[in-house]
């Protein structure tokens, strides 16, 4: 029996029991993966596997820490994970271990209680509010997370920071707050990019796809989304950023669920769309370059916030 998440946004949809995939064991450091397409499930390589070799899965999620993810798989699957990231993990020499140093000893507390955060805020988060109510929301994680680690705040990339981020640039995106979406995507692409996840994780996939609507109605919707405060200054061409932006989302989308998947088709559509109306105005390689080169201006506008 499996937990199932959506592929555009990642969120829990349903429960699963299928005799294949419950043939697959759990590692910190998966080679392989299982997604929902429609009604059918799929299992993929996230990276090469050598003939023999073990095709593993994650039944809890391995961006977590050593600890959260024993905990989580103890009273669910009866077992003790002893994966090669593990026995990194334990003796302290894992890369996410290091930032987890100057954690307090009420860590674990207010992991706990960021978890819950985050479960409220999803579940509020198609009520209306104001831009003032996100930004106490923000705050309030700030102040909560501030007791987990000796020195500084919660650092925004140790979990659930991440997914708590991700969900606040979803919100921004249903409120129209656009600009503050962007940011926090573009704060996300980097956190999810240097992080256990890398580029090559659904989780990649899904901050692209919101970073693609948040683009999509700025360029598409310019009149109810006119650019203000320093986005504005920068004269950032936002159509060839959000063309840039397409074609990655089609090629992660493709690498990560197959070129023969529903999502890939979708997501070549997409791209196929924009190119037409962008081709109106320029070549078809002036288009892809054009994209590529802007494409680093708005990193530069977001790393400046
Ligand atoms: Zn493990």
């Amino acid at each position: 029996m499996m937990a199932m998440r959506s592929a555009d946004q990642g969120r829990d949809i349903g429960a699963a029991l299928d005799l294949f995939t419950s043939l697959m064991n759990h590692s910190c450091d998966p080679n392989a993966f299982v997604f929902c397409e429609g009604a059918q499930l799929r299992a993929r390589s996230s990276r090469p596997i050598a003939a023999g070799e073990e095709i593993t899965i994650n039944y809890v999620d391995p961006s977590y820490d050593y600890s959260f993810r024993q905990k989580r798989l103890k009273p669910q699957y009866f077992f003790a994970c002893q994966c090669e990231r593990c026995r990194i993990d334990v003796m302290g020499q894992g890369p996410v271990s290091v930032h987890l140093r100057s954690r307090s000893p009420d860590f674990e507390d207010v992991q706990g209680q960021l978890l819950e955060f985050h479960s409220n805020l999803v579940q509020s988060s198609h009520e209306p509010c104001t831009l003032e109510d996100l930004r106490d929301k923000e705050d309030q994680m700030g102040l909560i997370g501030t007791a987990g680690f000796l020195n500084n705040g919660w650092p925004d990339y140790v979990q659930p920071g991440p997914e708590i981020l991700q969900s606040f640039a979803l919100i921004y995106l249903l409120q129209d707050e656009l600009e503050r979406s962007l940011r926090l995507c573009l704060k996300l692409c980097f956190i999810i990019g240097e992080s256990t996840y890398g580029t090559s994780s659904p989780q990649w996939v899904h901050i692209l796809s919101v970073l693609v609507q948040v683009l999509a109605a700025m360029v598409h919707r310019p009149k109810a989304n006119p650019p203000s405060g320093t986005l504005s200054k920068t004269k950032i061409p936002l159509p060839e950023i959000h063309g840039a932006c397409l074609c990655q989302f089609a090629e992660a989308v493709k690498g990560m669920y197959g070129a023969d998947s529903a999502f890939a088709r979708a997501a070549d559509q997409l791209l196929e769309w924009e190119m037409n109306e962008r081709r109106k105005l320029m070549s078809n390689d002036g288009f892809i370059a054009q994209f590529r080169k802007e494409y680093s201006a708005l990193f530069q506008w977001a790393d400046a916030q």
